[in-house]
C-alpha cells in the first residue's frame, strides 16, 4: 500500500482530504505543523508528500527544500496563493506540482495519480537502459542521478525527465511547449516559466559538477543541450 505524507494545519481540510484518499486505497499520516512533518518525514518512507504552503513553526517552503536536499519524493504543494511568483518559488524549490485552494478532490487525486505515473516509468525503465551517457556526464535512471568525474547530484523527477529528454538527442532544439508537454504531461497549468525555471535550476546543480555549459537558449525556438556554444 502505497503510503502519503500530508502536513497541513487545517485540519478539517486535513481529515477530508485523508478520508478521500483512504477511501482510494492509499495509508496517509497527517501532521499539523512543519517540524512534526519533518520528524515524521525522518521516520518513515513515503511515496508522495503533500504540503500545505503555510504552517506553523515550519513552512512548507522550507520543509519542501529541506525534504529535496534529502530525497526525490513526489512532491505536491498545497497553496491558498495563486500568484504566479509563489508557483515559481514552489517550482525552484523542487516541488513537483501544486494546487490551489479551494480545490476538488478528484482534481487533487488526478495530480497524484500522474506524479505517481511518472514516477514508476521513470524508475522502471532503467533495465531498457540505465544510463545515459554525454561526454562524461552520466544520467542515471535509476538513482535520478547526474554524474560528472565522481561526482554526483540528485534530481527531482521533472528535472530528470528534462534532462533525459533533451540529453537523448543532443544538438536538437526543442520549444518550451514541447519540454513542457513532454515532461509535466499538463500536471501544471503551463506558463512560459516553467520550463525555464527548471532548466535554471538543473544549470545550477550541472554548475557544481563540470564548468561547461550544457543547455543552451536558442532565440525564438527554446532549448537545446550540448553542442558548441
Ligand atoms: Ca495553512
Amino acid at each position: 500500500m502505497k503510503r502519503f505524507l500530508l502536513v497541513e494545519d487545517e485540519q478539517i481540510l486535513a481529515k477530508n482530504i485523508a478520508f478521500f484518499l483512504e477511501r482510494e486505497g492509499y495509508e496517509v499520516d497527517i501532521k499539523h505543523d512543519g517540524e512534526a512533518g519533518w520528524a515524521s518525514y525522518l521516520l518513515k518512507a513515503y511515496d508522495l508528500i503533500l504540503l500545505d504552503w503555510t504552517l506553523p513553526k515550519k513552512d512548507g517552503l522550507e520543509l519542501c527544500r529541506e525534504i529535496r536536499k534529502k530525497s526525490n519524493v513526489p512532491i505536491i504543494m498545497i497553496t491558498a496563493k495563486s500568484e504566479i511568483l509563489d508557483k515559481i518559488i514552489g517550482l525552484e524549490l523542487g516541488a513537483d506540482d501544486y494546487i490551489v485552494k479551494p480545490f476538488d478532490l478528484r482534481e487533487l487525486l488526478a495530480r497524484i495519480h500522474a506524479l505517481l505515473r511518472r514516477n514508476e516509468t521513470t524508475s522502471s525503465e532503467e533495465h531498457v537502459e540505465q544510463y545515459i551517457e554525454y561526454e562524461g556526464l552520466r544520467l542515471d535512471r535509476e538513482k535520478l542521478l547526474i554524474l560528472f568525474e565522481g561526482q554526483s547530484i540528485h534530481l527531482t523527477v521533472n528535472e530528470y525527465r528534462l534532462m533525459e529528454l533533451l540529453m537523448k538527442k543532443p544538438d536538437n532544439v526543442y520549444s518550451r511547449e514541447f519540454i513542457y508537454e513532454q515532461v509535466w504531461e499538463g500536471a501544471l497549468g503551463y506558463n512560459d516559466r516553467t520550463v525555464d525555471v527548471t532548466i535554471s535550476r538543473l544549470r545550477k546543480k550541472l554548475m557544481e559538477l563540470s564548468d561547461r555549459k550544457y543547455f543552451h537558449a536558442v532565440r525564438g525556438m527554446g532549448y537545446r543541450f550540448g553542442g558548441k556554444s
